[in-house]
């Protein structure tokens, strides 16, 4: 790993480019811009959100002990974007059991991406805009030549892949999940309602070029327990990626931060929180001069490690031990304190982990190459992948 570098550039006449407005960045920029920094944001589309159509994410609670609320406001955002605890939720197994799933504080907080007015990009835009970061749109990066830059452009190859539609129905506000390798390969498939509208999705960890056949029958399952109308559907899909062994810090002042930088919670893909805190330690380090670096590996990196150790063991339940799980999880009258549990470092997860990093392999083959054609952060070649085109056309 390289030798940390001080971002310390206060007092300098500091403009900060930051290249992607996705959460993570705008989180980055907010800061900058509050602490009196100029900064310029570069988004290759013309609004925030255009790689979201509409659907329901969650930001997770289980992971830390902050409350996702407590933990946005601590990285200086405030909530004017649809943000709904949901502290139930109703579970299928592969033998199609139900188990009912409650926690005493929200098991996440629902909210919607994409360039609709509620979503969280648009809130995260409005806060960057008010804050005076300057944005410029319809500017795709393909080399930095600025001389302080933030990389913040999602991620850079698919590890999962999610397929899904959102729709409108009269169904009230729920959440249900569904464990079946039959219809999410080593993942998930999920329903959230929330005020007449619906997102319904596969999650894929393997398998990808069956995407179109994992979702079909994800639907019928769905349907064949849950009595919802599904009206005016629309398409979306997506992907996620995971790298540990990152330098995040690569390039003498520019700094990898959110999907971009391979933060993402390899368990089941909730990585709005990385991105978030990775955006906001990004300003930080350019703030105090503290190494970005060292602050991923204090606060970003064991998560991820553990939840590496947690997908190896998830991957290996089998549809035999989904409904094992599901039993035991439905049995306890709070399941937070269970899933917090298991983001925590231990010696047994440490040892999980050292299995489970022996078998994982990011698709992202070069994590530093700054030229086209290849598999970087400009040109994103992997998503021109065969199998990647393939998953997604539809
Ligand atoms: C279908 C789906 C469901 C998900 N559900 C959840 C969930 O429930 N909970 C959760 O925590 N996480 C979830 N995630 C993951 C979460 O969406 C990501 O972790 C998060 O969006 C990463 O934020 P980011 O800021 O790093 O990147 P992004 O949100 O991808 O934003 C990157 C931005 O950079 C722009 N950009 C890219 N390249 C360039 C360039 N060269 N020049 C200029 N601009 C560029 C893009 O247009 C985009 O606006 C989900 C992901 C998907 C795909």
């Amino acid at each position: 790993m390289k030798e940390d570098r001080t971002n310390n550039l206060l007092g300098k006449d500091l403009r900060v480019h930051i290249i992607g407005a996705g959460p993570a960045s705008c989180v980055a920029a907010i800061n900058l811009a509050k602490a009196g920094i100029a900064v310029v944001i570069h988004e290759q589309k013309s609004d925030v959100g255009s790689r979201f159509n509409g659907d329901f994410q969650g930001i997770e609670n289980w992971s830390t002990n902050m409350d996702a609320l407590e933990f946005l406001s601590s990285i200086g955002i405030s909530i004017n974007f649809l943000c709904d605890p949901y502290s139930i939720g109703t579970f299928y197994g592969p033998s199609m059991k139900e188990y009912i799933i409650r926690t005493s504080r929200p098991l996440f907080y629902l909210i919607k991406r994409g360039t609709d007015s509620n979503s969280l990009d648009q809130g995260l835009k409005q806060q960057a805009i008010d804050s005076g970061v300057k944005i410029i749109w319809n500017d795709r990066i393909k080399h930095s030549h600025y001389q302080t830059t933030i990389i913040g452009t999602g991620p850079r190859a698919a590890d999962v892949i999610a397929k899904g539609i959102t729709f409108r129905t009269s169904h009230n506000d729920a959440c249900f999940g569904f464990l079946n390798n039959e219809i999410a390969a080593k993942g998930y498939a999920y329903l959230l309602v929330n005020k007449g509208q619906a997102t319904f999705a596969t999650i894929l960890y393997e398998d990808f070029q069956k995407t179109q056949i994992y979702f079909q029958r994800a639907l019928e399952t769905m349907q064949s327990v849950v009595k919802i109308d599904i009206e005016k559907p629309k398409d979306f899909g997506g992907f996620g990626n995971f790298i540990l062994n990152q330098d995040r810090n690569y390039k003498e002042d520019v700094l990898l931060i959110g999907e971009a930088a391979g933060f993402q919670d390899a368990l089941w893909g909730f990585g709005l929180r990385y991105a978030l805190l990775s955006g906001y330690l990004a300003a930080n380090s350019i703030l105090t001069g503290k190494s970005y670096n060292q602050m991923c590996s204090e606060k970003i990196l064991p998560l991820m490690e553990v939840s590496l150790a947690n997908r190896w063991l998830f991957a290996h339940l089998g549809n035999l031990g989904y409904d094992k799980v599901l039993k035991i999880a439905s049995r306890k009258n709070d399941i937070l304190e269970s899933l917090r549990k298991q983001y925590r470092p231990s010696m047994f997860k440490g040892l999980i982990f050292q299995v489970s990093k022996l078998s994982y392999r990011s698709r992202l083959v070069d994590k530093q190459c700054m030229h086209q054609n290849c598999d970087c952060i400009w040109c994103k070649h992997c998503k021109e992948s065969s199998e990647f085109k393939e998953a997604l056309t539809i």
